[in-house]
């Protein structure tokens, strides 16, 4: 599933592509994928992100609320992408139409109005937030950081690299983290997600860009779905196990 630095990678480019731009028509090929009223003739104002939304706001006030989900591609403008098999939903604008493309079925376009409520990302959020947040579950801390009204934008490839870095085992209680282990949890989420960001993000699987190009991210990932191969610190074999239901991969040396 996209996480931040593939969700945000998408919203920089189609600011700079959409925001200006008039919707002329909505044409839907999947029910599931589009929710709510077709209204055309509405400029968009801004593409902005609530964790791993996207919002486009409409001149009337009106927005589309988007989710990816497992499979979901914004393609701008592709002639390759007209009539593929999986583009669900296709709005035509001034100059060009952006494509909804989605295998699974499971994302969508959404009339709204008002964003999400969610925590917030890694990087609005201070330690002493984090800190207290963390104090109140005595879930995983896998399964916290992933909760996403309790920190936002953290998905599985992420919150896995992120943990390998910090040095902190998954299964770890969230209640019981050090104020210095909270800390460096903070700054390795930080980090591995500013790497996302900077190789334009996951494509381990269906993820590309607006423009639909691939990113570069699974070429380094530290932990994440590395079955056993070496750690990258210790040389000790990864180990998948199984955390909150979710596949998680530690290095049992590093993370105690
Ligand atoms: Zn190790």
């Amino acid at each position: 599933m996209p996480e931040l630095p593939e969700v945000e990678t998408i919203r920089r480019q189609l600011a700079t592509i959409l925001v200006g731009r008039r919707v002329t028509g909505i044409e839907v090929r999947e029910e599931k994928s589009y929710l709510g009223p077709k209204r055309v003739d509405q400029v968009i104002t801004k593409v902005g992100r609530v964790g791993k939304y996207l919002y486009f706001d409409f001149a009337d006030g009106s927005m589309w609320e988007i989710h990816l989900k497992m499979t979901g591609r914004l393609i701008w403008d592709r002639a390759d992408y007209e009539k593929a098999k999986h583009t669900r939903v296709v709005v035509v604008m001034e100059g060009g139409k952006l494509y909804f493309w989605d295998t699974r079925k499971f994302g969508y376009i959404r009339v709204v109005s008002e964003r999400k409520q969610l925590g917030k990302d890694p990087w609005e959020m201070s330690e002493a937030e984090l800190m207290r947040k963390l104090q109140k579950t005595g879930r995983s801390v896998k399964e916290a950081i992933l909760d996403q009204s309790l920190l936002a934008g953290v998905g599985n490839i992420y919150a896995n690299d992120g943990l390998w870095e910090a040095r902190i085992n998954p299964k770890q209680k969230a209640n019981t983290l050090t104020i210095p282990q909270v800390k460096k949890l903070l700054s390795s989420l930080r980090r591995v997600m500013e790497r996302g960001l900077a190789t334009g993000g996951a494509s381990d699987n269906s993820y590309v860009n607006a423009k639909g190009e691939m990113g570069s991210y699974q070429n380094e990932f530290l932990v994440y779905g590395r079955t056993g191969e070496p750690c990258n610190r210790c040389g000790t074999k990864l180990e998948r196990i199984v955390v909150g239901g979710r596949g998680t991969w530690v290095c049992q040396k590093c993370q105690l």
